[in-house]
């Protein structure tokens, strides 16, 4: 493979004044314009036309910054939020749309409500393994829901951060969202002002500096966390169907996905089966030298490349296990005869090395997973309706898919989110309207009639009607 990656020192908003961009936002929220349907529309278009026009340059950001293949590029990141859009486009007057609720008999004549209204002014911090997805499709949320917003893209993916820079002002209303660029000094510029919701995605680390500093303020969060995501792969599991599923799911974008498959826990007598399988997937997705193939990412920097070849010594590389540090490579790696105990084990691996583990019995694999912190994805391959029920019923992760990975992503309908330390809040689809909306409760009354029922003095009888119409 080619590999155009370059890499510009980090780029940050030049002589950013963090209380100047959100007193400037906040001057714009007030003036009520983005509370119409109209200019709602038009910014989530306009954010459309710049993604399709565009595309190629989106493209040659991603190939430089990680050596992302054309076509990730495209599902993953440029063609994800597309879609969000088309999704939100479709549905926002909808969603809109004041909510009719239950009045109980006490309130009545009544008419009670939910309205849906912007928060204000919200912040949404990006992190870079897909950078223009996991900045923008919660900004469509945003702008769907009537928010200014300040967007501060990774700096570590610093091309596709500085075409974000550029192309937003060029298509969307300057007033109303500003591209913040920059590292940890400019996000904690940022974090030090008062937002109305701050959602953030990346790692557990920073999420503690995040809701830290909103607290101050009393700011709502979302955190859009990771952690280690399990794979259980049972007797009953067609495993060549399932060994293709965890390759793609773990080895897209060179492992570096949230939600990606952290680690496999494979029942006893076929692990060795299963291994063959994932085998012969990587050589039918890379052929003989994932290196050469276009179809293989790069790890984004020589930090995480220099971590991710030091886990290489917890297990017994059966697949895979080359790298080079000069083109950032690591092979589709997968692990044998790791301990749980290792430190591939430990932290969320977000890289393409797989540890598999065996274990005895579906029990004991539910029990491995509880007993560590709740995944962000889980994944279960079976045939049996009787271990997916069991393991849908005493496990907790963010979201699960069975007989499948990272696919739940792309259903706009589930909410995606994890669970304590794998993240809190969910967005994609509805969710993320109602992410960056107050649901506001309205009770109308006329003034006509106006029953002395509630109002003291308290007499029997109204003590008595009261008990039977509440
Ligand atoms: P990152 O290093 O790009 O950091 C994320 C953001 O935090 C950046 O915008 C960065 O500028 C900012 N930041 C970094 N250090 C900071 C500090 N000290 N103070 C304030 N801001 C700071 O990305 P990352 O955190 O390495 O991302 C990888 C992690 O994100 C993984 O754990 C992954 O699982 C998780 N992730 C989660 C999701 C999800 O949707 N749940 C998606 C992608 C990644």
């Amino acid at each position: 493979m080619t590999t155009t990656m370059s890499r510009p020192t980090t780029r940050s908003t030049p002589k950013l004044d963090a209380p100047e961009v959100v007193k400037g936002l906040r001057t714009a929220f007030g003036t009520g314009q983005t509370r119409s349907y109209e200019w709602r529309r038009d910014q989530l278009q306009a954010m459309k036309r710049m993604l399709v026009e565009r595309e190629p340059e989106f493209m040659d950001a991603l190939a430089a910054d990680m050596g992302k293949p054309p076509t990730e590029a495209y599902a993953a990141d440029v063609g994800f939020v597309v879609a969000e859009i088309d999704y939100t486009l479709r549905h926002l007057r909808r969603w809109m749309r004041p909510q009719r609720v239950y009045a109980p008999l006490v309130t009545k004549p009544s008419r009670a409500r939910l309205m849906r209204e912007p928060l204000g002014v919200v912040l949404v911090i990006a992190p870079w393994n897909y950078p223009v997805h996991l900045l923008l499709a919660p900004v469509v949320g945003a702008l769907a829901a009537g928010n200014c917003v300040a967007a501060k893209p990774s700096e570590v993916t610093a091309n596709t951060s500085a075409l974000l820079a550029r192309l937003i002002p060029e298509y969307l209303d300057t007033d109303c969202i500003k591209v913040v660029e920059g590292g940890v000094t400019e996000t904690q510029a940022l974090l030090a002002e008062q937002f109305d919701h701050i959602f953030y995605t990346g790692n557990a680390t920073v999420a503690r500096v995040v809701m830290e500093a909103a607290a101050k303020h009393l700011t709502p969060v979302t955190l859009e966390l990771g952690g280690k995501s399990p794979v259980i792969v049972d007797e009953t599991a067609n495993l060549e169907v399932a060994a293709r599923r965890v390759a793609w799911g773990k080895f897209l974008n060179a492992g570096q996905t949230c939600i990606a498959p952290d680690y496999v826990l494979v029942a006893k007598p076929v692990a060795d089966k299963f291994v063959e399988h994932v085998r012969r997937a990587v050589f039918d997705f890379y052929g003989h030298e994932p290196k050469d193939s276009p179809d293989y990412a790069r790890i984004v920097d020589a930090r995480h490349w220099q971590r991710l070849v030091g886990l290489l010594d917890s297990g017994t590389a059966a697949i895979g296990g080359q790298h080079d540090e000069k083109s950032r490579y690591l092979a589709p790696t997968v692990l044998r005869d790791v301990a749980p105990d290792s430190p591939a084990m430990q932290e969320e691996i977000f890289g393409p090395v797989l540890p598999v583990l065996t274990v005895d019995s579906v029990d004991e694999a539910i029990s491995f997973v509880n007993d560590r912190d709740k995944p962000l994805a889980l994944y279960l391959f079976s045939e049996s309706k009787d271990v997916q029920e069991r393991v849908l019923a005493n496990t907790s992760s963010g979201g699960v898919c069975i007989n499948a990975t990272v696919f739940h992503v792309v259903v706009p309908g589930l909410p995606f989110g994890g669970v304590g330390p794998s993240g809190q809040g969910a967005y994609h689809g509805r969710s993320t309207f109602e992410t960056f909306s107050h649901t506001k409760s309205v009770l109308h009354k006329r003034a006509r009639p106006d029953l002395a029922l509630a109002y003291p003095p308290y007499t029997e009888r109204k003590d008595k009607l009261l008990r039977r119409f509440l």
